[in-house]
């Protein structure tokens, strides 16, 4: 195994990015794994046969350390993220807003532009992003990650014109509701408000998104899925749903 080089997968000490590094390995990747806690990569890297590596995608030299550790690359999953509290923008956070965007936009432009030199080296480079539905609506209260996901996602769709001719693929997964610790920490640990999210509905899991990722990945080089907009069957839009 591990035949098909190496993917790095930022955030993948919990949720969608833990299970894109399992089904990445799985598939036949080297799997080079990134986020602040150590613990819990470790765990994971040990599991899958991968290198863990600490990351944190709002610190220039923490991320310029981890692309130098990680060496040659065929794939990067912009993954690290989520939101930080639910406020109208009249009472907006600004610290919130200033974290949602330093790590959803700001993380995924520094891991990119460093490593598009060893994506296009690679002469199969392929980067996944996980926006989210919110790069496409807008919802009360919810401007501070709706603002950073369209963001987000602007950045990785212009690059798909930019490398236009060079050998990468871009592909952009933009989920509904997944049940991940994402509602924890918008709440800031608040367990009862969290799990209140997914009530009465049966939310996409993690693993749901990461076979997705990992279907987009093992196309043939031609075969560029630009993107993937994923929901519960009971979601309708961002901020429509169905409960029971
Ligand atoms: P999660 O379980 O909270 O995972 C978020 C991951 O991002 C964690 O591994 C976290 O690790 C990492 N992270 C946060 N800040 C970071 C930083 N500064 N540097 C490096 N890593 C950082 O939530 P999730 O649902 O899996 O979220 C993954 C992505 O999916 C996010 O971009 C989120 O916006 C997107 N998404 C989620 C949903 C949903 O409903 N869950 C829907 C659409 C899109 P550390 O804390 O250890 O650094």
């Amino acid at each position: 195994m591990n035949n098909l080089g190496t993917a790095i997968v930022t955030g993948a000490s919990s949720g969608i990015g833990a299970a894109t590094a399992r089904h990445l390995a799985k598939a036949g990747f080297r799997v080079v794994v990134g986020a602040r806690r150590l613990d819990r990569l470790t765990e994971l890297a040990a599991a899958i046969d991968g290198v863990a590596l600490q990351l944190d995608v709002t610190d220039p030299a923490s991320v310029s350390a981890f692309v130098e550790a990680a060496g040659p690359c065929r794939v990067l999953v912009n993954n690290a993220g989520g939101a930080l509290g639910l406020a109208p923008v009249a009472s907006a956070d600004e610290d919130h807003w200033r974290g949602m965007w330093e790590t959803n936009v700001l993380g995924t432009l520094r891991m990119t532009k460093a490593l598009l030199p060893a994506l296009v080296d690679s002469g199969d480079g392929h980067v996944v992003t996980i926006t989210s539905v919110a790069a496409y609506e807008v919802y009360d209260n919810g401007a501070g990650y709706t603002s950073a996901k369209h963001a987000q996602s602007a950045l990785h769709r212009t690059l798909r014109g930019e490398l236009l001719g060079e050998p990468v693929r871009f592909t952009e997964v933009a989920p509904g509701l997944v049940e991940t610790e994402f509602s924890l920490v918008r709440f800031d640990g608040d367990a009862e408000r969290a799990a209140g999210v997914y009530d009465g509905l049966t939310p996409l899991t993690a693993d749901d998104v990461a076979e997705v990722v990992a279907f987009a990945v093992t196309r043939p080089p031609h075969v560029n899925l630009d993107q993937i907009v994923m929901k519960p069957r009971a979601q309708a839009s961002a901020s429509r749903v169905h409960r029971e």
